[in-house]
């Protein structure tokens, strides 16, 4: 029914926005019946029929969605844009990486991270899992718009290392705790290959109540140094003099190696997955089931394709029911830092998944996956969760608030 004095809700609305658009999505659904978003300063006030909503509307051609949560990252890379030429495999990315990161200073390093953080939310980003292994980034977070969860990496393939290893992560972990909340900080580690088990076993104890991220099954060459105790890591470690003759193969996967570390967490996202198998998903089911910890899988299917030409099983991911969420992972292995970007890749190579799950993936599941969705990820009323604008047919998007 038409609301029968409108001006009564022009003046009752007159310091909010009305939005709508040709659809919505709430970031778990489409809304059916058309709606109009009251807007106030980036807060959504209500969600209203249109019949009630009075005059002064703006309305847009597209879909209306919550801001994009970018669930892995790694800011402190953003100088190394164009540096790594693609499809080197994970082993000779890595290597590049460790030998050029520092060809910077930190300060002129510190630019690229602002210039990075703007991208991202001129992108339609309200939020980023970002990786750290320095204090690089602290600056320029803080004089950004966009929400974090700091996750502290640390790697260290020789055992003897583990103790220096802890002891500089806990003066990281200091440092940023003087400038950001300890909600969103977590010490995490880099990757089942270049963590030795002296590590974990110092790591793990500083898992509980916490969500971790952990690079997983990002290569072939990660399951086979598990599974066999040979391959391009053996290799890469050799060349290094990194000599870890604590390690025995387990003869099972990167991931069921680590899984009883990981289980001390109250929530893992596993970033990648591109090798995961189907007796790992049966054991992330069980971890879940039984001891409740919550996994969730990252894609970054533009640095898979970057990095090692390939892309991540994510109808066997669905199938599993592990809820997915998305990243760009760097600047070293992306050309993007564009969530809207890692929707299109997905479209292209799995044409069959649709618009509904990826905005899902990208908004509320990333949400979740951050330990942020009090605020974000959902148009809900009372949230202050980014309001964008998609033209699904270009893949562009803008910001509204
Ligand atoms: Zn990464």
């Amino acid at each position: 029914m038409q609301f029968p004095f409108p001006y009564l809700y022009n003046f009752i609305y007159q310091y909010v926005r009305k939005i709508t658009a040709s659809q919505i999505f709430n970031g778990q659904k489409w809304l059916t019946e058309q709606a109009i978003l009251l807007e106030n300063d980036g807060t959504i006030v209500d969600i209203i029929p249109t019949n009630d909503a009075g005059l002064d509307i703006e309305e847009y051609n597209g879909i209306l969605s919550p801001g994009f949560i970018n669930a892995h990252c790694h800011v402190e890379l953003s100088h190394m844009k164009n540096e790594i030429p693609p499809h080197t495999g994970l082993v000779g990315f890595i290597e590049q990486i460790l030998k050029r990161r520092d060809f910077l200073s930190q300060e002129e390093q510190s630019k690229y991270h602002t210039e990075a953080l703007q991208l991202m939310w001129d992108n339609g980003i309200v939020a980023v899992g970002d990786i750290c292994n320095g204090t690089s980034s602290i600056i320029p977070k803080l004089q950004s718009p966009l929400m974090f969860h700091h996750f502290l990496e640390v790697s260290g393939w020789v055992p003897a290392g583990a103790p220096l290893r802890m002891e500089k992560i806990k003066e990281l972990q200091t440092s940023f705790a003087e400038h950001f909340n300890h909600k969103h900080i977590s010490i995490t580690p880099h990757a089942p290959y270049s963590v030795s088990s002296r590590l974990w076993k110092e790591l793990k104890n500083t898992f509980a109540d916490q969500i971790i991220s952990i690079h997983n099954q990002e290569t072939v060459p990660e399951n086979e140094l598990f599974q066999y105790g040979t391959g391009a890591f053996i290799d890469f470690y050799n060349r290094l003099n990194l000599i870890n003759s604590e390690f025995k193969p387990s003869g099972i996967t990167s991931f069921q190696s680590v899984a009883p570390y990981l289980q001390h967490a109250k929530q893992v996202i596993l970033v990648h997955n591109t090798e995961i198998s189907e007796t790992d998903l049966l054991l992330i089911q069980q971890l879940n089931r039984e001891i409740s910890v919550n996994f969730f899988a990252c894609i970054c299917i533009a640095a898979n394709l970057y990095i090692e030409n390939k892309v991540p099983p994510i109808p066997l991911l669905q199938e599993a029911g592990i809820p997915i969420c998305l990243g760009t992972d760097s600047l070293a292995s992306n050309t993007e830092l564009n969530v809207l970007h890692e929707i299109q890749l997905i479209h292209e190579q799995f044409p069959s998944i649709s618009w509904e799950q990826t905005l899902q993936w990208a908004t509320w599941n990333g949400a979740q996956a951050l330990g942020m969705a009090d605020q974000f990820g959902k148009l809900e009323k009372g949230r202050k969760p980014g309001i964008c604008l998609i033209d699904p047919s270009s893949y562009s998007v803008q910001k509204l608030a």
